[in-house]
């Protein structure tokens, strides 16, 4: 499938939105990316060093195009700039509702009528922003997850009121960036991967917090009784335990009770999975 789409811009160039830009890039397309100041453009053009490592390391491909995937990046701090030609917007900025709409309200006047809107938001349903695009028909959510080079689905989620033509569009725009498109036919918080992943995870912690049975043997349970590749306590290690904590601290008593239990246990001794060397396991 060929996608119309040609200029992309990407809103927050954070963990996410600096991934979305550069694997966009990486595939051929000019992207602009905007955030709020310069500092955070110094942030992220870090990252994007990063990325040419990973991605030279890493990607298919990458030996010769991570360097050159640079050029086709602008950066901008203006918002009039970033939306004035695109195509496409995909917004990664903090998961903050207020935040969110209030920045669809700046673009409604400021892109073009043709852009889409996208919203890589984790938790919020792509009905709590439409209002805010002014646009409800081209609007709708394109939910990457980290390390989006290997981890490469790309779930597509729109509203009642987006326009089919605009959700095919967008699923081949995810196609076009190489990565393997979801198509969620009606909203569902969570998406596909997540109300999937949330409670496995859950369910694996229950049973190391209960006592029931260590880390790695839920692990080779899972791996050998299955099939899969890895366990659930490797998933945590490489997702990092600050995330399902702060999902179950919000939960019912139960899942605040496994959150106070991961805190007290990893958290507050610093073993916060893959990215301090240890959480379920060591790896140094
Ligand atoms: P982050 O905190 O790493 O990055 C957010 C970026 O947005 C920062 O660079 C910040 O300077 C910028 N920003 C702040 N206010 C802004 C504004 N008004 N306009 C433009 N930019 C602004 O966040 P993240 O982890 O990349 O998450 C961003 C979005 O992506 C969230 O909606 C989150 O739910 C979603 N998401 C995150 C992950 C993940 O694993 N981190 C996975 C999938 C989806």
């Amino acid at each position: 499938m060929s996608t119309q789409i040609r200029t992309v811009t990407v809103l927050g160039a954070g963990v996410l939105g600096s991934q979305i830009a550069y694997q966009s890039a990486f595939k051929g397309f000019a992207v602009t990316v905007y955030d709020i100041d310069d500092d955070a453009l110094a942030v992220a053009r870090r990252r994007f060093d990063t990325l040419v490592a990973t991605y030279t390391a890493e990607v298919p491909g990458g030996e010769e195009g991570a360097a050159t995937a640079l050029e086709r990046l602008a950066l901008t701090t203006d918002l009039s700039q970033a939306a004035a030609e695109a195509d496409l917007i995909i917004e990664a900025i903090p998961e903050v509702l207020d935040l969110k709409r209030q920045t669809y309200g700046k673009l409604a006047a400021l892109a073009p009528a043709k852009t889409i809107f996208a919203t890589n938001s984790s938790t919020l349903l792509p009905s709590d922003l439409k209002d805010s695009t002014g646009r409800p028909d081209r609007f709708l959510a394109l939910h990457f997850a980290n390390r989006i080079w290997a981890s490469n689905i790309a779930e597509v989620m729109g509203t009642a009121e987006t326009d089919p033509k605009v959700f095919r569009e967008v699923v081949a725009f995810a196609e076009a960036i190489g990565m393997v498109p979801i198509e969620i036919h009606k909203e569902k918080a969570g998406y596909v991967l997540n109300t999937l992943l949330v409670p496995f995870l859950r369910a694996a912690l229950e049973l190391v917090a209960g006592g029931y049975a260590e880390p790695g043997d839920v692990d080779n349970t899972w791996r050998i009784g299955t099939g899969a590749p890895v366990g659930p306590f490797q998933i945590y290690d490489v997702i990092g335990l600050r995330t399902p904590y702060n999902i179950m601290v919000h939960g019912d008593e139960e899942a605040q009770q496994l959150a106070t239990w991961l805190k007290t246990n990893y958290i507050d001794k610093g073993k916060l999975g893959l990215e301090s060397g240890q959480g379920f396991y060591k790896y140094m």
